[in-house]
């Protein structure tokens, strides 16, 4: 018989990710179709520190990730000094803004805050592997695809009660410090 790891369970990002079974879907924005109230409704309603942006909810395909704060700081900006901006703008992150029909009020382009290649993992990634990159890329979270659609998001606090959990031990003291 082989080394007892063979035989035990390896931990994958699939069980370390949230949302967990059960639990409600990811919160995410929408490339071009939510609007700046859509978008302050989810600031309010949510304390995430970030939300992954995609091209829809049914298509669920990355596009990339958004700081709480940028939005904040954007939306509170543009609301102030960017003429025609009200609750109903649409807020796209694309290069080029989406069709719309005429007298619609003005859109709001946030592109220059989104970060177009957030780090990704798919759920098989052994958890060792993950724990890994954080260290050595330093990443304060890491996305979960399965077949190129967006699944989750971990965090480093989610990485540091993982290995806490697999340790037994104070998180701070090993992973980052
Ligand atoms: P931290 O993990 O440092 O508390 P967050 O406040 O961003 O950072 O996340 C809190 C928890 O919610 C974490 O377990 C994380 O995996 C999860 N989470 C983070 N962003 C989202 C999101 N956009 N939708 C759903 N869950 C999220």
């Amino acid at each position: 018989l082989e080394a007892k790891e063979e035989f035990t369970h390896k931990t994958l990002a699939m069980d370390v990710m949230r949302p967990r079974r059960n639990d409600p879907a990811l919160t995410v924005l929408t490339q071009d179709s939510m609007t700046v109230e859509d978008v302050e409704a989810i600031i309010n309603e949510t304390t995430y520190s970030g939300y992954p942006v995609v091209v829809s909810r049914e298509s669920q395909r990355l596009v990339g990730f958004v700081l709480r704060r940028d939005l904040v700081i954007s939306i509170e900006s543009a609301r102030k000094k960017q003429e025609g901006i009200v609750s109903s703008s649409i807020i796209y992150f694309t290069d080029h803004s989406p069709p719309l029909p005429p007298c619609s009020p003005s859109l709001l382009k946030l592109r220059s805050i989104l970060d177009l290649s957030p780090f990704t993992v798919t759920d098989q990634t052994p958890m060792e592997i993950v724990v890994d990159i954080f260290r050595k890329l330093g990443l304060r979270q890491c996305l979960v695809t399965h077949n190129g659609k967006l699944l989750g998001i971990i965090t480093k606090k989610d990485v540091l009660k993982h290995i806490a959990q697999m340790a037994n031990q104070d998180p701070d003291s090993i992973l980052f410090n």
